[in-house]
C-alpha cells in the first residue's frame, strides 16, 4: 500500500511553481499524497551543471515533501551508451550528497514490459508495423502549419501487425526495413502526436542487455512507462518536453485506467553565460583533447567542478539561488563562483603561496635564525585554530609586490618603503641586487626586530601587508591557474556559422612551475582545499605527488573576469 507520509511544506520561502503544483496536488489527494521524484540521465555523458540543478530539484523536493526520489538511466539507445557513464553518474549524485531510493533502475529493466505494452497497443489497433523510411517519414510528417499524409501501412491487420512485430524482435530483417508507430493523428496540430515511432530495429549491443534485444524502443514511448512502472509521482523534465506531454499522457490514457498517473512539470533549463552545456559538444572537447577529459577543472562537469575545488555544498547553494522557472535565460557564471566563494570562504584554511617569488634577504636578520609565528587558520572562525609558520633571513615574496619605480598608487615594497610582512615584521627595502641583463636577482631588505606580530611600537603606519614564504622552508609546487573556458557570453548562440570553438579563451590555463608554499600544506591530500592569502581559494589535484604538490585555482578572491577583460 502507498503509505501516505508526505506533508505540506512549512513555509520559509516563497513555493516555486513546482512547489505549488505539489501542494495542490497533495491537498487535493492525488496519488494518495505520495510524492516520488525520479533523475533520468542518458548515460551518453558525463553529468553537468545544468544536471546539477535537475538533481538539487528532484531530489530537493523528494526530500522537502517526505517523498522519495529514484536514479533512472534512461538507458534506450545501446549505440552511445556505456558503463563508464553510468558509474561516473552514481558518483556524482551522491557526491552531491543525494540518496536515491533502493537500486538505481534503468530502462532497460523495463523492456520486456515495454514490449508488451506495444503488443497490447497492436491488439487494440493503436500500433502498426510502418515501412516507410526516414525520407518519406518526413515528407508524410507534414509542417506545424499543415497537416501530414497516413502511412500507406497504417492499415494493416492487427495479425499481421502483430506478426511482424514479433519477427521484427526475433531478428528477421535488416535494420530500418520497419518500424512500430502509433497510430495517433497524423493532422494533429502536434506533431508528437502524428504516429509516433515507438520502436525501430537497431542491431548493437546493449550495456546491461547485451544481444537480447534488437529492437529497441525510442524515449518518449519509454520514459511515461517508466514513470508508471516505478510510481513516480511528478515528473520534472526541461522545457523541450512540454511539447511532448499531450503524448505522455496519452500513453498513459492506453496502458491505465487507475487512478494512480504520473504528472509531467517542465521548467527552464539551465544556461550559464561563458559555458557549454551541450554533450555533445562536451564530448567534442573531450575527443579533441581541447581539455584533458571529462574532469578537466575548466569543464562545466560535476566532476570538472569537484576537481576544480567545488564543494557539493556551494552547487547546492547555487541551485537553490537560481530557482526553476518556466522561461528560459542565461545565469551569469559569475553566480556560480560566487557560490564557491562564500563556501571557502567559511571552510578554506588561509596559507600563503607565493605564486611566482623574487627573493628578499633581510639583512639585519641573523643568519641560521629561524622562528615559527602564529597564524590565523580562519577569520571567519576561530575554532579553526592557529598555525606556526616560520620565518628566516631569506623569504620569497610575489614579483608583483616589487616595483623598483613604482607607478602613481602603488603601495607595496619598493626601495625606500615599509611594508609589513603579514603575522611577521615590517620591513624596508634598502637595495636590489641584479645579473647583467638587468633582471633582479634578491632585494635587500632590513626588518624592524620591534615589529613582531605586524605591529610597530610606536604605532606608525604603513599602506601594504604582503604575503611570503620562509625559503629555506618552502615548499616547490605546480600552481595551475584556471580561468573560463569560453571568452564570449554565449558560445553555443548562433553566431553566423561561426564554430563554438573558435570561441575557446586560449589563456584559460596558465601553468606556475615555481611556487613556494608554507610548510603546512605538506600532508594535504588531493582535494583539500586552501585559500592562498590574497591569492585565491586553491585545492590539492589528483595529479599532486609528495616530490611536487599540485593546485588548482578554484576562484579568484574577488570577480577579476571584466578587469582582465578590459586591460
Ligand atoms: P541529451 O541531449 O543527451 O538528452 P540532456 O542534457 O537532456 O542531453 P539527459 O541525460 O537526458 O541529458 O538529462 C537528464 C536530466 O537532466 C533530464 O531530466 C534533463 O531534463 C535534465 N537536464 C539536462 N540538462 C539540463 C540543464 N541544462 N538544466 C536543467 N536540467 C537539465
Ligand atoms: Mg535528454
Amino acid at each position: 500500500m502507498i503509505e501516505n507520509n508526505s506533508e505540506i511544506k512549512e513555509n520559509k520561502k516563497p513555493l516555486n511553481f513546482i512547489e505549488s503544483f505539489i501542494e495542490q496536488d497533495i491537498r487535493e489527494g492525488k496519488n494518495e499524497g505520495k510524492i516520488h521524484t525520479r533523475f533520468p540521465p542518458e548515460p551518453n555523458g558525463y553529468l553537468h551543471i545544468g544536471h546539477a540543478k535537475s538533481i538539487c530539484l528532484n531530489f530537493g523536493i523528494a526530500e522537502n515533501y517526505n517523498g522519495s526520489c529514484n536514479l533512472r538511466f534512461d538507458d534506450t539507445n545501446p549505440v552511445k551508451e556505456d558503463i563508464e557513464y553510468v558509474d561516473s553518474i552514481m558518483e556524482d549524485v551522491q557526491w552531491l550528497g543525494f540518496k536515491w531510493a533502493a537500486e538505481p533502475h534503468y530502462a532497460s529493466d523495463y523492456f520486456e514490459q515495454l514490449f508488451e505494452f506495444a503488443i497490447k497497443l497492436i491488439h487494440s489497433g493503436k500500433a502498426y508495423v510502418c515501412e516507410q523510411n526516414a525520407e518519406q517519414i518526413k515528407e508524410y510528417k507534414g509542417t506545424p502549419t499543415e497537416p501530414g499524409k497516413e502511412s500507406p501501412w497504417r492499415n494493416r491487420s492487427i495479425d499481421e501487425n502483430l506478426d511482424l512485430f514479433q519477427r521484427m524482435r526475433k531478428g528477421e530483417f535488416e535494420e530500418g526495413k520497419y518500424l512500430l508507430r502509433a497510430k495517433i493523428d497524423m493532422t494533429s496540430p502536434n506533431m508528437h502526436m502524428r504516429d509516433p515511432i515507438l520502436y525501430r530495429i537497431k542491431y548493437a549491443d546493449h550495456h546491461r542487455t547485451g544481444s537480447k534485444w534488437c529492437i529497441y524502443p525510442m524515449y518518449d514511448f519509454t520514459h511515461g512507462q517508466s514513470d508508471f512502472f516505478e510510481g513516480i509521482t511528478h515528473s520534472l523534465c526541461t522545457l523541450e518536453f512540454e511539447v511532448h506531454r499531450p503524448l505522455y499522457n496519452w500513453f498513459l490514457d492506453q496502458l491505465t485506467n487507475q487512478s494512480y498517473r504520473p504528472r509531467q512539470i517542465e521548467f527552464a533549463r539551465l544556461n550559464l553565460t561563458y559555458t557549454v552545456m551541450s554533450k555533445r559538444k562536451l564530448l567534442q572537447l573531450v575527443q579533441e583533447k581541447r581539455v584533458s577529459g571529462w574532469d578537466d577543472p575548466r569543464m562545466p562537469t560535476i566532476c570538472g567542478l569537484r576537481r576544480r575545488g567545488y564543494t557539493p555544498e556551494a552547487i547546492r547553494n547555487f541551485a537553490d539561488r537560481i530557482g526553476v522557472s518556466k522561461h528560459d535565460g542565461f545565469i551569469d557564471v559569475a553566480l556560480l563562483e560566487h557560490s564557491i566563494r562564500e563556501d571557502l570562504n567559511k571552510k578554506a584554511i588561509r596559507v600563503m603561496g607565493v605564486l611566482d617569488p623574487v627573493k628578499v634577504i633581510i639583512t639585519n636578520y641573523p643568519e641560521g635564525k629561524e622562528e615559527f609565528l602564529e597564524a590565523t587558520n580562519n577569520p571567519e572562525d576561530e575554532s579553526m585554530g592557529k598555525r606556526e609558520v616560520p620565518f628566516s633571513r631569506e623569504l620569497y615574496l610575489e614579483q608583483e609586490d616589487f616595483m623598483e619605480i613604482p607607478s602613481k598608487g602603488y603601495f607595496r615594497l619598493s626601495p625606500g618603503t615599509e611594508v609589513r610582512l603579514r603575522y611577521a615584521y615590517f620591513i624596508k627595502c634598502n637595495e636590489v641586487i641584479k645579473n647583467k641583463d638587468g633582471n633582479i636577482l634578491e632585494i635587500h631588505c632590513s626588518y624592524d626586530p620591534d615589529s613582531k606580530g605586524g605591529k610597530a611600537p610606536d604605532g606608525r603606519k604603513v599602506k601594504a601587508t604582503l604575503h611570503w614564504v620562509s625559503a629555506k622552508h618552502a615548499i616547490n609546487a605546480e600552481v595551475r591557474l584556471y580561468d573560463r573556458l569560453f571568452n564570449v557570453e554565449d558560445p553555443d548562440g548562433d553566431k553566423e556559422g561561426r564554430d563554438f570553438k573558435e570561441f575557446l579563451n586560449v589563456e584559460s590555463l596558465q601553468v606556475l612551475t615555481n611556487a613556494k608554499l608554507e610548510p603546512f600544506i605538506l600532508n594535504a591530500k588531493a582535494g583539500d582545499k586552501f585559500q592562498f592569502e590574497r591569492k585565491g581559494y586553491f585545492c590539492v589535484d589528483k595529479d599532486t605527488m609528495p616530490v611536487k604538490p599540485v593546485f588548482n585555482r578554484t576562484v579568484t578572491l574577488k570577480d577579476s573576469w571584466e578587469k582582465q577583460k578590459g586591460k
